[in-house]
């Protein structure tokens, strides 16, 4: 197991989330990582292979500040526990995602993708997703998704946003589990309810 936390709210929501991954810390990972929609409306990333409480350091040290993000804790499936393979997973500088969970037809999916020129840096299964989400998106990240999960075989927790709609995480679940917490001016999405 492993663990999602994602928000969209109007303050600096960083320390929010990585404390959120510490807290998720008991579901065992072996790499982890952040990305969060900074003011310039780029995403700004961090990842390890190292414990949570190193992410912690090093998103202070870069800075790392936005009212949008995603943070992960991987429980590596496909590819070692590289951070090449630690998500966040960026397509196209647009879409950034998060996932736990298998998806089965990714080989499938993968070889789509890269005749239509698609190129990876990962060798997760989870870097399709984040491809399928930017194919697919049109204005709104929401039927993006889901148009991308439509093409899913597996199972998956997932959460996903987007520079060019930057106030919006969007979430979707098979099989794995998502919680969805409704703040005041700000809402959350995590593994649990920790
Ligand atoms: N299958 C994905 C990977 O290997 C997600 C693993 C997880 O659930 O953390 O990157």
């Amino acid at each position: 197991m492993c663990g999602i936390v994602a928000a969209s709210s109007r303050r600096n929501i960083t320390p929010i989330l990585l404390e959120g991954l510490r807290r998720l810390e008991y579901r065992g990972y072996d790499s982890c990582g952040i990305a969060v929609i900074e003011s310039d409306g780029a995403f700004h990333r961090a990842r390890t292979v190292q414990r949570v409480a190193s992410l912690i350091r090093q998103a202070d040290e870069e800075k790392l500040s936005g009212g949008v993000g995603i943070a992960h804790t991987r429980w590596a499936t496909h590819g070692a526990p590289e951070v090449r393979n630690a998500h966040p997973m960026i397509s196209h500088d647009t879409i950034a995602l998060v996932h736990n969970g298998i998806i089965e037809n990714y080989a499938e999916l993968k070889a789509e993708l890269v005749s239509e020129g698609y190129e990876f840096t990962s060798q997760t299964d989870t870097e399709v997703i984040a491809h399928l989400v930017y194919r697919y998106f049109e204005g709104n990240l929401l039927d993006a998704v889901a148009k991308a999960v439509s093409r899913l075989r597996g199972s998956f927790g997932l959460a996903v946003c987007c520079t060019k709609q930057p106030d919006v995480v969007v979430g979707a679940r098979r099989g794995s589990p998502l919680v969805m917490g409704l703040g005041d001016k700000e809402n959350f999405l995590a593994s649990d309810v920790l």
